[in-house]
């Protein structure tokens, strides 16, 4: 009997989930390896929270030095959040030159909600097939992977899903298909319109638990002009992308040369530490300023914004997002080299570190084979990598893993990928 599993029973909710049919107890991590409590190394191949690796010094050292100082909340003068901000800002294009500190990923894009609904002064929302923005009550309604799962419900009437642009499995595919895309986005715009009121798009650029799915690149382009045509706002969620991750563009957004007017940032920004943070133009900041007290307790603390800096500090010094643009490219090459040698490999898709590998029998019209993908991370974390598994159809496996990642971990995964495939 594991007690630990036990223990898990009965002290916390059942639908917290557990990765892989035979469940890790992991006690240590280090770069891009996790330790389990007997001491196997794993290669972490999908943690993309601790983006510059598990447990790495200099974050801990920030944040130790810091605690012992002063950790207060933003109603008080401080340099360290003030630095951060000038620094993040510095990444992104000069029209989001204002930052409102949070604490995850959900809380950025629930105040990004707020911030568009009150600039808007509406609540229609568009959103994408398959996408996940957040697990509070304003998140799960943006979010069709959620209210259309399992427990799933009919979402309030303001929010306007449409079709997942995926020109390969969605439901237009080929030559017309991006234009077609588009074509629902602008109806729902035109119905939004029609109505007297502004839309607010919220996406991701590449979608995450969507399936590692990167926007068709007209698509997201051409829609992006039609929501600011129709004086709308566009949320870019950039929880999953953001950082460097994709390799050539340190934020997801760049690849389709848009500047959103809101974007949403979180996991990595703190390695695992709880941060995030919302960033915005100065008129929508100001529209937000109403009257109504923006407090936030712990967000922009002096301990988070230490954390934070360091995050960007050690991207920069170690050269993270160049390596994620070599290492991604180089195990992307040998993946679709895989793919031409295995009739269950469909897709390969992604940027960088942040890649997909889509399950599907060739022979029978690309059927999803979502057991036959689960199966395959059983076996990788039986050869001590790790993995995990996503999308509508349950059939993408995911890989993004912290970026200290490197070519010969690459190996080391394909090599057993390869393995795997073999054996089923
Ligand atoms: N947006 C995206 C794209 C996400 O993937 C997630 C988490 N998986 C969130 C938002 C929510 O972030 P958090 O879990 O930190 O609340």
């Amino acid at each position: 009997m594991n007690l630990t599993l036990e223990k898990r029973r009965k002290v916390l909710s059942s639908s917290l989930s557990l990765s892989y049919t035979k469940p890790l107890h992991i006690v240590r991590g280090s770069g891009q390896f996790l330790y389990d409590k007997n001491g196997i190394k794993y290669l972490d191949g999908v943690n993309n929270i601790q983006h510059v690796g598990h447990a790495h010094p200099k974050i801990s050292t920030a944040a130790y030095k810091q605690l012992q100082i002063l950790n207060t909340n933003t109603r008080y003068l401080d340099q360290h959040v003030l630095d951060y901000a000038e620094r993040l800002l510095k990444k992104l294009p000069s029209k989001l030159s204002v930052c409102f500190f949070t604490n995850s990923g959900s809380e950025s894009n629930d105040l990004a909600l707020r911030l568009a609904r009150t600039y808007t002064q509406s609540s229609d929302t568009i959103v994408l097939e398959g996408a996940y923005h957040g697990h509070t009550e304003s998140l799960i309604n943006v979010s069709p992977y959620k209210y259309k799962g399992p427990g799933g419900f009919t979402p309030p009437k303001y929010i306007h899903e449409i079709p997942m642009p995926d020109i390969k499995r969605g439901i237009y595919r080929g030559s017309s298909a991006e234009e077609r895309y588009l074509k629902t986005l602008s109806t729902k715009i035109d119905l939004i319109k029609s109505q007297g009121k502004n839309p607010i798009f919220m996406f991701e650029p590449f979608m995450g638990c969507g399936g590692q799915l990167p926007l068709p690149e007209k698509f997201l382009n051409k829609g992006h002009k039609l929501i600011q045509q129709s004086c709308g706002i566009s949320i870019a969620d950039e929880v999953q992308t953001g950082f460097g991750r994709l390799g050539s563009h340190y934020w997801a957004f760049e690849f389709f040369n848009i500047e959103p007017d809101i974007v949403t940032l979180g996991k990595s920004m703190g390695n695992g530490f709880p941060l995030s943070a919302v960033i915005t133009t100065r008129e929508i900041a100001n529209r937000f300023d109403n009257g109504m007290e923006y407090f936030n307790s712990f967000g922009g603390n002096a301990v988070s914004s230490v954390v934070g800096d360091t995050v960007l500090k050690i991207i920069a010094e170690e050269g993270l997002q160049e390596n994620a643009k070599d290492v991604g490219q180089y195990l992307k090459r040998q993946l679709l080299e895989l793919k031409y040698k295995n009739p269950i490999i469909g897709d390969i898709r992604g940027e960088g570190l942040f890649l997909g590998v889509e399950i599907v029998d060739l022979k029978k019209n690309k059927i999803s084979l979502p057991i036959l993908a689960s199966n395959i991370i059983d076996k990788m974390r039986d050869k001590c990598i790790l993995l995990s598994v996503d999308g509508p159809k349950k059939n993408i496996i995911k890989i993004k893993p912290p970026l200290p990642f490197n070519k010969e971990n690459a190996d080391f995964l394909v090599e057993n990928f390869y393995k795997v495939l073999l054996g089923l």
